[in-house]
Formats: C-alpha cells, sequence, structure tokens
C-alpha cells in the first residue's frame, strides 16, 4: 500500500504534524485516545494474565539459576537495577538548559542477564512458555514440579524434535536463539540487514542457525513466519503480533514498583511518574505500559520513543491503520543507527493496547542517541547502545511540550523515569566507535 501524493496532502490537512514527519523532523506528539485506566474497553489480556505469566517466570527461577550463572545471585530472576542518575541529569540539565525538578532514574536492562536488552523479558519469556506448554503436554513436568529437570537431557531430547523461529534486527534474535539453543530447540533467526554483524556471531556461537536478508525487519518476519509454519513442529516467535512476548515484557511493572519503594518514591496523582520507553514494533514498550498501568493506574505516564526515520508506531496511531501502515507508505526509509528502533511496521497486538494507554510519542535523530551514550559514559559511567538511550530526551521534549499543564501537573513533583533497553553484550571495540562518535558531536 503506498499512498499518493495526494493522500499525502489529506493527512496533513488532518494534522500537520505529518508534514514534520514526513521531513524527518524530530516531533513530540500527546496521544487523544489515551484513556483513564477505569474507562478502559475491554483488553485482550487483563491482570490475571499478568500474575500467571510472574507465576512462570518464578516456576522456572531454579532452572535458569541452574544454567545461567549471571542468575544465580538473583535465584533465577532476570531483572535488572534502577538507578538514580543525578549526575546525568544534571549534564542533560546543561546541554539542553531546560529540565528542571523532578528526580531522573534509569532503569538499567542493559544490565539483564542472558541478553544484555530488554528482550531478556519477552523474548526469553515467550520460550520458556512453549517449552512448559510441550513438557506438560508429553507428560515429563507438571507445573508443581522441580523445574531444574529442563536442565536435564530428556528434556533436551524432546526439545530436539522441534523448532522454534523468529525475524529479528538483532536483539530479539539474540534472547530467543541463547535461550531456545539452551534448552535444546533447533532454532532459526531470521535477521535483516541492519542486524549486526557481532549479533549473528554470537547466535552462531551459541548454536542457532542465523539466516540474514538483504530486506528489513517486516520481510525478514514473513519468510521466518513463512519458513518455520511450514515445519509441522516449528513455533515462530511473531514480534508483530504476540501475546506473550508483550505479557513477558509486562511483569517489569510488578518489579518495578518493588524497586521504587526500596528507593522512598512516591507515585499518587501529585506524584506523577514519567516513563520513556525506547520502541521498535512497540511489543516492549507497549508490554511495560501495560503493565504499568496495571500497578500504578493514571499516576503513571508512559511515552514511546521512535528514530526519525522509523516512526511505526507513531504512524500506526496517529492514521489509526495500526499495522496496516508501514513508514514506507510515508516515503521514510526506515534507516537508523538505532537497529533495535528499525522497524518500519508496528506490532498488531501492542498498537492496538497502547493506543489507549501511551500518553505520546517523541521522535529523535540518531546524533542525539550518540550524544547521549556519551554524555551517559562521562557522567555515570553507564554505557548503552545507541537504541537504549533513546528515553534519556524524555525529560526535556515533555516538560516543554504542554503535556502537564493540559493535565494539571507540577514538574516539580514528577519523577523521571528513562528506560535503558539494552548494551551489555555489545562488544567493547564497537562501544568504543559509539562513544566517540557521540563525543565528536558534543
Ligand atoms: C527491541 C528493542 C527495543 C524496542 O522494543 P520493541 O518491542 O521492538 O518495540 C528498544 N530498545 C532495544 C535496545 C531493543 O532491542
Amino acid at each position: 500500500m503506498v499512498f499518493p501524493d495526494i493522500e499525502l496532502d489529506k493527512w496533513i490537512e488532518t494534522n500537520p504534524i505529518f508534514h514534520d514527519i514526513i521531513n524527518l523532523k524530530s516531533v513530540l506528539w500527546t496521544n487523544p485516545n489515551l484513556r483513564r485506566v477505569k474507562g478502559l474497553p475491554k483488553q485482550p489480556i487483563d491482570k490475571n494474565d499478568m500474575a500467571m505469566a510472574e507465576q512462570l517466570w518464578e516456576r522456572f527461577s531454579p532452572y535458569l539459576a541452574k544454567v545461567f550463572d549471571e542468575t544465580k545471585a538473583a535465584n533465577g530472576i532476570i531483572e535488572s537495577p534502577l538507578r538514580k542518575v543525578d549526575s546525568m541529569k544534571k549534564r542533560i540539565e546543561s546541554e539542553y538548559s531546560t529540565f528542571s525538578g523532578g528526580d531522573l532514574f534509569l532503569k538499567c536492562d542493559n544490565e539483564l542477564p542472558i541478553a544484555g536488552s530488554i528482550k531478556a523479558r519477552g523474548g526469553v519469556y515467550e520460550v520458556l512458555h512453549h517449552a512448559e506448554q510441550l513438557a506438560l503436554e508429553s507428560g515429563l513436568i507438571t507445573k508443581e514440579g522441580n523445574y531444574e529437570q529442563f536442565a536435564s537431557d530428556k528434556f533436551k531430547k524432546l526439545f530436539n524434535q522441534y523448532s522454534i523461529g523468529v525475524g529479528s534486527t538483532g536483539n530479539l534474535g539474540l534472547s530467543i536463539g541463547i535461550i531456545s539453543a539452551e534448552l535444546g530447540f533447533n532454532v532459526f533467526v531470521y535477521m535483516s540487514a541492519d542486524a549486526k554483524k557481532w549479533k549473528k556471531d554470537l547466535l552462531r556461537s551459541k548454536g542457532a542457525h542465523v539466516l540474514e536478508f538483504a530486506g528489513d525487519f517486516s520481510e525478514a518476519i514473513s519468510t521466518g513466519r513463512e519458513k518455520t509454519i511450514a515445519d509441522p513442529k516449528g513455533y515462530f516467535v511473531d514480534d508483530e503480533d504476540s501475546k506473550h512476548l508483550f505479557l513477558g515484557y509486562s511483569v517489569a511493572a510488578l518489579r518495578l514498583n518493588k524497586q521504587l519503594k526500596a528507593q522512598n518514591v512516591l507515585v499518587d496523582a501529585e506524584h506523577p511518574l514519567f516513563v520513556y520507553l525506547p520502541c521498535g514494533v512497540g511489543g516492549s514498550p507497549g508490554g511495560v505500559t501495560f503493565g504499568l498501568k496495571q500497578v500504578f493506574g493514571d499516576h503513571v505516564h508512559c511515552f514511546f520513543v521512535e528514530p526519525t526515520h522509523s516512526p511505526s508506531v507513531l504512524l500506526g496511531l496517529l492514521t489509526s491503520l495500526k499495522e496496516k501502515v508501514s513508514v514506507q507508505d510515508f516515503g521514510l526509509d526506515n534507516k537508523t543507527e538505532a537497529d533495535g528502533l528499525a522497524v518500519g511496521r508496528p506490532s498488531k497486538f501492542a498498537t492496538s493496547i497502547s493506543d489507549y494507554l501511551a500518553s505520546g510519542i517523541y521522535t529523535v535523530e540518531d546524533n542525539e542517541l550518540y550524544k547521549l551514550l556519551a554524555m551517559l559514559a562521562d557522567s555515570e559511567n553507564i554505557y548503552l547502545e545507541p537504541s537504549a538511550t533513546a528515553g534519556l530526551l524524555g525529560p526535556e521534549k515533555v516538560l516543554n511540550s504542554t503535556y502537564l499543564t493540559q493535565k494539571e501537573l507540577c514538574p516539580g513533583n514528577v519523577t523521571h523515569l528513562a528506560w535503558a533497553t539494552g548494551g551489555a553484550l555489545v562488544p567493547k571495540e564497537e562501544m568504543k566507535h559509539f562513544y566517540e562518535k557521540g563525543k565528536s558531536l558534543l
């Protein structure tokens, strides 16, 4: 579906923001469809599904602690630290000269075990869910059993008869590839052209089959989907339409609630929490937002961030066409250094939920990501991949908009939280290059 120019003009008439979007300008859009949590139409999942997802994570914790050393200290719970980043806040204030009042926190999913990115939540969850289904059906385990057994040869033999496929720009492939190979599945990762070489190499070293594509993420997904489901024992992790990925991400909210309490951060009507989430297909920011709304209700305000070249969820929501529209339809090239966010078409499952729950979306230029990367490294000694820094511009973008006045909120009382979505697995040389690029731009 390509919109002829005349259609483009029509869109611009409905909202002048389209003009800036197609001209690759950084924009901030606030969502007119945002609903109060109490007034939400029935959703395809609810709080109970989230609680069940949390229980699945708990059942598998003895297994994870057994096979992934880095999860031992937390008894097999895959979680990341929440850090208050005062020095970065000062650095942002001096660079952009606006952000004041309210603390800035970083949710360090760059440190998540197993995959080093937020994909350790969704991706690992969906594969564990699938493995559990197979093990239950074959009578190898009951939900009350000891899940350490998933590491045994008996289980590996079972899973070895099955295949798992996934299409990825990189990080989802890493998480699915690593956990699937560890369980014994035959795993096929369909990588888009923008996927980094080191990610492919790492996956191959773990025993995953990596198939490379000349096209973008959507093409990698369609081919992967087709090939995987042609195998009767194949299971496709569908980033464009997955309830399980979404639920895996949502559990983050229950953990964050505890972390905020432990750091004495109050979240209520007067002290709102603003969360900034880097967004690709919309699954991770959608799932986290869904979870946060279950926990904090209307006191949490969630903003998604996309690259100016890949504003897929923004276009999906603005046009109400959701997964039926791509950035290419609007003449955008979907080319960005933020490989985790290089997605041209939004997720069907996630976007219909985010339609009611996201407060807004802003877009950023690639150069800003590198600058933030270097600023964070200098001020806090924290190293993220470029995609993962996008949320750090949130306070500056949102405080400069009319959002707070509309909502009658006091800027000084807002707690800001940027979700740092990835970075731990980036090779040193690559990171050095990112950092130097950022320094040269500052
Ligand atoms: C995948 C990813 C995102 C976005 O998640 P989506 O589910 O694609 O929206 C953000 N940051 C990083 C580092 C990622 O890998």
